[in-house]
């Protein structure tokens, strides 16, 4: 058997996205600005994808940007939003458990001179409302909270965020939430998106930016993507992205059931079967993710020895797995070294299986129990 459980990393693209971005490479060739027919069906092909993306955000055509990846929209909107507002203030806040697209950027801009304020989170990763609150104040320009996070799957209250910002923009990294979680009408301000976790094409990415938000021209040139990123439209991966939208999208909420009930059938299987456990998601995160902590292992000997069953999982977030160190988020939440080193997620899609499940969990029991009986155990 072969069980892809590292969707929060990435997903495999459905078989229609590769088709139609076959068929775009093929026939789409024009430029989308120039003002031929060939030209011209490109940009009827992209528009026509920019306005079901902003459906599925509950915006208009006008207030997406179509990117290289949600790195790139996660950095324009910090970078963006800072540098516009420098004079109103210099205060920042985000969370402590963001993806390094925020947090790094955050680091640049700390060095700029701006203040960054971080939210501390609970043992589930829900955070610190009453110490955001307190966080606000006049010198705030930006407030930077993700949706949904990608190591434990905690969704994270934005539409209360977006109540209480004040005068700040809000951006929240949907990167992990959009198509796994209603992204309809949040109330923020900028909300960034990326194909490749929703089963589109790899470096295609989004930034919804709400009417009368100023942020400046990135990248300067032909003035493309309203001059906020000029660039030749990438159209076969904005087809993708669409083409990856229009499944993914309308079947939220039968992809989130399926999801749920394996997610929930591998973590009551593992519950039953294996001691020593600490369940680090919380029970109301996101279906997509399941991370477990098996005391007395090490996640990174646990992850290869089930490769070698091809089930392939992650130790924490995969983006930053080649960076040496614990888990920031983890860490975050509170937990022990221990715990640390011994966790695993799981990350589902819609295409596990129960039969998937009973799979895992037999070859994690097997793994976890070897792990102990070899190595030392606490
Ligand atoms: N934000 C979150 C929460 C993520 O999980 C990721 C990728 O794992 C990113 C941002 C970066 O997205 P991309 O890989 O499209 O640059």
């Amino acid at each position: 058997m072969f069980v892809y459980l590292d969707n929060s990393a990435t997903t495999r693209q459905y078989d229609q996205v590769t088709a139609e971005m076959k068929q775009a490479m093929e026939d789409l060739y024009g430029n989308p600005s120039s003002l031929h027919c060939l030209g011209l069906a490109s940009e009827k092909r992209v528009r026509a994808a920019r306005q079901h993306l902003a459906e599925a955000l509950g915006a208009k055509e006008d207030e997406i940007v179509f990117t290289s990846c949600g790195t790139e929209s996660d950095n324009t909107a910090l970078y963006g939003i800072a540098h516009a507002k420098r004079r109103e203030g210099n205060k920042i806040i985000t969370s402590r458990v963001e993806h390094p697209a925020v947090l790094e950027a955050c680091k640049v801009l700390e060095k700029e001179g701006f203040v960054i304020e971080y939210i501390d989170v609970d043992d589930k990763c829900r955070l610190n409302m009453d110490q955001l609150q307190a966080a606000i104040d006049d010198q705030t320009i930006l407030i930077s909270i993700m949706a949904v996070n990608n190591e434990v799957g905690t969704i994270m209250p934005i539409r209360d965020i977006a109540k209480m910002k004040g005068k700040a923009v809000f951006h929240t990294d949907a990167v992990q939430a959009f198509g796994k979680i209603d992204m309809k009408n949040t109330g923020a301000d900028l909300i960034s998106v990326s194909a490749h976790k929703i089963h589109g094409p790899k470096g295609m990415g989004a930034l919804y930016v709400k009417k009368g938000i100023n942020l400046p021209a990135y990248l300067v040139g032909g003035g493309q993507e309203r001059h906020m990123r000029s660039g030749t439209e990438n159209v076969p991966g904005i087809v993708g992205f669409d083409t990856a939208c229009q499944i993914a999208i309308p079947n939220l909420q039968t992809r989130v059931a399926n999801m749920s009930k394996v997610r929930n059938y591998l973590l009551a299987g593992i519950e039953d079967q294996i001691k020593d456990i600490k369940v680090n998601s919380p029970a109301d995160g996101a279906a997509s993710v399941l991370n477990i902590s098996f005391l007395g292992t090490r996640g990174e000997v646990l992850l290869h020895t089930l490769e070698q069953d091809n089930i392939f999982v992650s130790t924490g977030s995969a983006c930053s797995s080649n960076k040496k160190g614990r888990s920031h988020v983890l860490a975050a939440m509170g937990l022990k070294d221990k715990e640390i080193e011994g966790a695993i997620r799981f990350s589902f899609s819609e295409a596990n299986t129960i039969e998937e499940m009973d799979y895992v969990l037999d070859k994690v029991n097997a793994a976890v129990t070897r792990f102990r009986r070899l190595g030392s155990f606490r």
